[in-house]
């Protein structure tokens, strides 16, 4: 018998004896297409369909957040889009409303975005987003930086807390944003940072800090115990698996996306694998598969975080962009990442894992039916 077959057959017992009664084989790149997923962070803007076209072909569900992004179409065209593509595909399409700070503070404000919420989830939004405006751009008459725990949004928070209604909650930057450019650990940030000084904290130290971000953030969660609150973009603690860990054992109300952090994970388990493995497999119910991925209408200033930028290659880079972050968690791949310039291994989490972070934790997170999650039929 050949030696390294031999090996490897006994390899295998061994696996299958550790893993206990049957050893989970994990997915392989060619599996993606045929296991259900679920992405539940990205921006649909305009209406043509070709978002929902590569995500129905490569086994995707979508949720797609409304977001009060200047640079985005603004909140009624959004709305529209989302009413529109829900009507057409309601099997593949979900959407998260959002609302306005105009009027924060005054009398009315409250009243009126309970009123906006529930007109929304009426028409099928499954969830809230608050934006890094919060936080960062919006500031009261004092002349203050209004932060998330400020009182003025118990009103709202109350409310969604009783219709069991998840927030999904963008504040912060990733940890780059507040470092030099030579001192980021990945090229998207850098070039993101690079292009949005307005957003890049390092040039503005008269804001507020990171930790000073993060902490309002902690307070607001710790305020809302029954709140399904989930901490977008891995709740801006992307640079250290621990400190996710830190967060989600500390509030037991939250989840985590991975939206546009995939590279900081990547980073993490280049020095340490087994750590940023075990913290996937522990948290398995906790984390949501999540891209960011942006379809906007084609303009010549576009400056959307993320690819794809044109529609011909919409699609395509979509589907890149999928398969490369299966290839990372769901098997044992090597493959080259530019934004770390360096080859990584994937995690090969084990296909109970996958199914989970992949599907079955935003079915449940978003209160949809929990239907079976692994391969398609
Ligand atoms: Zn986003």
């Amino acid at each position: 018998m050949n030696p390294s077959i031999h090996a490897s057959t006994f390899l295998c017992a061994m696996l299958a004896i550790v893993g206990g009664a049957r050893a989970e084989t994990p997915y392989t790149a060619a599996d993606f297409a045929h296991v259900k997923k679920f992405d539940s962070h990205t921006h649909v803007n305009t209406a043509d369909g070709e978002f929902l076209r590569i995500a129905s072909k490569d086994g995707f569900e979508i949720l797609s957040i409304n977001v009060d992004y200047p640079d985005f179409p603004p909140l009624a065209r959004q709305a529209e889009i989302a009413h529109k593509l829900l009507r057409e595909d309601p099997a593949h399409f979900h959407f998260a409303t959002t609302f306005s700070m105009k009027g924060f503070g005054g009398k009315d404000w409250t009243a009126d975005t309970i009123r906006h919420i529930d007109a929304e989830v009426q028409r099928g939004a499954l969830a809230v987003k608050v934006w890094k405006n919060i936080g960062m751009v919006e500031k009261n008459a004092q002349g203050h930086y209004i932060m998330l725990d400020d009182p003025g949004f118990d009103g709202v928070m109350k409310h969604l807390e009783e219709r069991g209604i998840p927030l999904i909650a963008h504040q912060a930057e990733p940890k780059n944003c507040w470092l030099p450019l030579d001192a980021m650990t990945t090229e998207n940030d850098r070039s993101y940072f690079r292009d949005h000084p307005e957003y890049y904290m390092y040039l503005h130290p008269e804001m507020p800090s990171y930790e000073t971000l993060m902490a309002a953030r902690d307070r607001f969660v710790a305020r809302h115990p029954k709140l399904n609150f989930v901490g977008a973009h891995l709740a801006s603690l992307e640079w250290s698996v621990d400190r996710i860990a830190k967060f989600l054992d500390a509030y037991p109300n939250a989840t985590v996306d991975l939206a546009a952090r995939m590279t900081q994970v990547q980073y993490q388990s280049k020095s340490d694998y087994a750590k940023v493995r075990r913290f996937f497999i522990k948290y398995q119910e906790r984390i949501l598969y999540g891209t960011d991925l942006t379809e906007d209408p084609p303009s010549a200033d576009e400056r959307a975080q993320n690819p794809p930028t044109n529609m011909a290659q919409f699609s395509k880079d979509a589907d890149g962009f999928w398969r490369s972050d299966w290839i990372y968690l769901a098997t044992a791949d090597r493959q080259h990442i530019d934004a770390i310039k360096a080859d990584v291994e994937g995690l090969a989490l084990p296909r109970s894992v996958i199914d989970k972070i992949y599907y079955s934790n935003a079915r449940r997170v978003f209160g949809l039916s929990q239907g079976a999650a692994g391969l398609r039929r």
